[in-house]
């Protein structure tokens, strides 16, 4: 196949300018790469496009002859030696001497360099293939993460729903949280003013006790002084005891004494009866005895003055 190229004519040559259409190969229509003069009709073809119809004709391409020939045309290299051709890609579009362009083709970058579809960077052609490689494993990654991502979706959606019925305990527990909290600040409310009442009463407990203790040490007192009161009591009921044991028996004394001065008072009375009675008769014989005197007087009247 021919050089599917631009022509460099800036140099505005007329041979170059006329001789344009006779380097164009009538197969590939490009300029000849290569060229082979026919023996049949002397026309000028590719060596490659010469070798593909030789392949598939049995007749000249150009005048129809059978078991057509060709050799290689020294003359139409000298012609095509004077061109120069533009690189065709555009990224190059090097000027470069006919007699270079082929090595110029294998070289370029620009034509010899290919973007990754995916990275965007430019390979050689001879690189591109294992970098390709390297693109299918991407994709036969990119497949297994897309799975990958199916799957995560699924999970997303799933944990989505799970997360939704969490956010919504999640609101419950809250709520009941708030409920408890303010439960709880009621009973510290609750326990503070309990905890107040304690303390008082604890300190009315003290206070309480403090007076309990007095009173015991009082009470403590008082017994003691009631235990001297008593101990005292005792000892003089004891002396009385004594006293009255002494009175008891000096109470017989007397009562024996009694018993003799009544005997002795009995014998008395009869003495004195008996006294009476000899008063009595004294007194008798006394005023027996007077009468006797008065009639004794009155019978002695003048003798009355001299007593
Ligand atoms: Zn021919
Ligand atoms: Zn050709
Ligand atoms: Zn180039
Ligand atoms: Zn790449």
């Amino acid at each position: 196949m021919g050089f599917d190229a631009e022509i460099d004519n800036s140099e505005r040559n007329s041979v170059v300018e006329n001789l344009k259409d006779e380097i164009q190969c009538s197969i590939c229509c490009s300029i000849f790469e290569e060229p082979m003069k026919l023996d049949c009709c002397d026309g000028h073809i590719c060596k490659k496009c010469f070798e593909s119809v030789k392949k598939k004709f049995q007749n000249c391409p150009l005048c129809r002859k059978a078991n057509f020939t060709a050799k290689f045309s020294r003359l139409m290299v000298t012609v095509l030696s004077q061109y120069k051709l533009f690189c065709p890609a555009e990224e190059c579009n090097e000027s470069v001497l006919y007699v270079n362009f082929a090595q110029h083709k294998k070289t370029c970058p620009a034509l010899n360099k290919k973007p990754c579809p995916s990275c965007k960077k430019l390979y050689w052609h001879k690189d591109f293939a294992d970098h390709f490689l390297c693109f299918e494993d991407i994709i036969k990654k990119a497949q297994a993460d897309q799975k990958k991502l199916k799957d995560l979706e699924t999970k997303n959606k799933s944990l989505k729903q799970s997360k939704e019925s969490l956010s919504q305990n999640n609101k419950n527990l809250i709520a009941l949280k708030t409920e408890h909290e303010n439960k709880i600040a009621e009973l510290e409310q609750f326990i503070a003013e309990d905890s107040k009442k304690i303390k008082n009463q604890k300190n009315n407990l003290s206070f309480l006790n403090k007076k309990i203790s007095e009173n015991a040490q009082k009470e403590q007192k008082k017994q003691k002084v009631w235990e001297n009161k008593l101990n005292s009591a005792i000892s003089e009921s004891q002396k009385f005891l004594q006293q009255a044991e002494y009175n008891e028996s000096r109470y017989s004394m007397l009562h024996a004494i009694v018993h003799e001065m009544t005997d002795k008072a009995e014998r008395m009375k009869s003495d004195k009866a008996f006294l009476e009675s000899e008063l009595n008769a004294a007194n008798n014989e006394i005023i027996n005895l007077t009468e006797k005197l008065m009639a004794n007087q009155n019978k002695s009247s003048g003798f009355f003055g001299l007593f």
